[in-house]
């Protein structure tokens, strides 16, 4: 299968406590569904789609979910390790959820270092809030507020209706790529944060793309990838 063609690929993380929704969101934004019942610890690690910023760069966005080491806090430091962005994800039904942003926040930049990744507040299960039932338990103000303290992005989303998923992370993919256009983020070597794409002759002259990744497996315990898709 051949890839289509990508300017840059930027690598994503979801964080915040377990059932919050971050494996829904990314079920949506990936191929548009949405199920009642997911399991927590079985699924597909990392996805991938392609998006395009607003001067019609097409970006690769490779997303990476956990697969349920976040219930025990437990998530190792290569989860983290090579993220260029990460969307802070808690339940607006949820209190308990939002009190521990900071605790991810930090976790996150502390991993990421010396890497400085562009992070975004998602606010999750939207269409569950009635305001006569009075279940909401983060208010539109207070998170936004928290989101303006530290300089990040906010939006409140529904992975049931869809609403706003899209804007999450195309939101962190323009600022992103508005950080490499402005110089503030470049491309490391032995860092895979941002990756740019490529399609080129290979010596023997055979025209290739990069290889296609629309999902896999890593191992993170061990820290490392048991075996690497990526391209
Ligand atoms: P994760 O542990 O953070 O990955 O959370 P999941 O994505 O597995 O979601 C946990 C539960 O919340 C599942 O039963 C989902 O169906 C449900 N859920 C997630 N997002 C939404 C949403 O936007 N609306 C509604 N109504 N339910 C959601
Ligand atoms: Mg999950």
């Amino acid at each position: 299968m051949v890839d289509p063609i990508f300017d840059y690929q930027f690598r994503l993380i979801l964080i915040g406590d377990s059932t919050v929704g971050k494996s829904s969101l990314l079920r949506y934004f990936t191929d548009g569904s949405f199920a009642e019942v997911s399991d927590p610890t079985v699924g597909v690690d990392f996805f991938a789609r392609l998006i395009q910023v607003h001067d019609g760069t097409n970006i690769k966005l490779q997303l990476w979910d956990t697969a349920g080491q976040e219930r025990f806090r437990s998530i190792t430091k290569s989860y983290y390790r090579n993220s260029v962005g990460a969307l802070l994800v808690y339940d607006i039904c949820n209190r308990d959820s939002f009190q521990h942003i900071p605790v991810w926040l930090m976790e996150a930049r502390r991993h990421i270092e010396p890497y400085r990744a562009v992070f975004i507040l998602v606010g999750c299960k939207l269409d569950l809030v009635h305001e006569n039932r009075n279940n909401r338990e983060v208010t539109t103000e207070e998170a936004r507020r928290f989101a303006e303290m530290h300089k990040i992005g906010f939006v409140e989303t529904s992975a049931k209706t869809g609403h706003n998923v899209e804007d999450a992370f195309n939101g962190v993919a323009q600022e992103i790529y508005d950080k490499i256009r402005s110089g503030e983020y470049s491309l490391e070597d032995g860092w895979d944060g941002i990756k740019k794409g490529y399609f080129g002759l290979q010596p023997g002259g055979r025209s290739v793309r990069t290889s296609s990744v629309i999902g896999g497996r890593m191992s993170i315990a061990e820290g490392e990838p048991a075996h690497d898709h990526c391209c």
